[in-house]
């Protein structure tokens, strides 16, 4: 009984932080890359708007993150997809053959023989298809891939994380919007570095450093790059 509740905790605990970590990682990406074209752009040609670069740097990038996301969890679904078409055939052509194999598989999860056999022909009854899937695939209800919710939620999780250098660079005031963009960034990074910190269960620490320090020297260096630009005058 304990053991069930610790078991379903797990599983909670497993597929949340998958999600959870796609959203860091959005964040993150966010954050960093609008941040660097900012100042990219604030070094490079001081008079431009910061406001319309940022706001161009979020929506090219969201939608940038979504249709590459979408891609690449849509063509998982096609994987999962196309297997389960070969299981439901294989079901239709060799059933017996096919509850040989789930029994098969029980054995190497440590049941003895008569054992798997019977779980694998009750499985049969109750239902087979869901059985090889589960069983054999490792294809669960709660991990499936879902293309349009991964676009979404990665263009949200970007979007989240641009705005936070946007907000920097009105907040400070004209003069001094460098200064606004890069403080709000850090700030942003420590908060996904604490965050991914929770989800992977790291030490806070050394992950927010890491974040922090890694996204200050991207910022760095495009500021840098921005001022090569501006004095060559291109
Ligand atoms: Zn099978």
């Amino acid at each position: 009984m304990i053991e069930d509740v610790y078991l379903r905790n797990r599983e909670h605990k497993n597929a949340s932080s998958g999600w959870l970590r796609a959203a860091v990682l959005g964040a993150n990406d966010g954050l960093v890359a609008t941040a660097s074209l900012m100042i990219g752009i604030a070094t490079a040609a001081p008079t431009a708007s910061l406001t319309v670069t940022g706001i161009a740097a979020i929506a090219a990038g969201a939608l940038s993150m979504a249709v590459g996301e979408y891609i690449s969890v849509q063509s998982q679904s096609d994987i999962e997809e196309a297997d389960r078409l070969i299981e439901i055939e294989h079901l239709a052509i060799d059933p017996d053959g096919e509850e040989a194999e789930l029994a098969q598989i029980y054995v190497e999860r440590g049941l003895p023989l008569e054992m798997a056999r019977e779980v694998a022909r009750i499985m049969h009854e109750k239902d087979a298809l869901e059985a090889h899937l589960r069983d054999e695939l490792g294809q669960l209800e709660h991990t499936k891939a879902k293309p349009a919710q991964a676009a979404v939620a990665s263009a949200i999780s970007y979007t989240a994380g641009g705005i936070v250098p946007l907000i920097g660079a009105l907040a400070w005031g004209p003069s001094h919007k460098s200064i606004g963009i890069v403080i709000a960034t850090l700030i942003g990074l420590a908060g996904t570095g604490l965050l991914s910190a929770r989800v992977a269960g790291s030490k806070p620490v050394i992950t927010v450093l890491r974040v922090v320090v890694g996204g200050g020297i991207g910022m760095g260096l495009t500021a840098g790059l921005g001022s090569l630009v501006h004095l060559s005058g291109i």
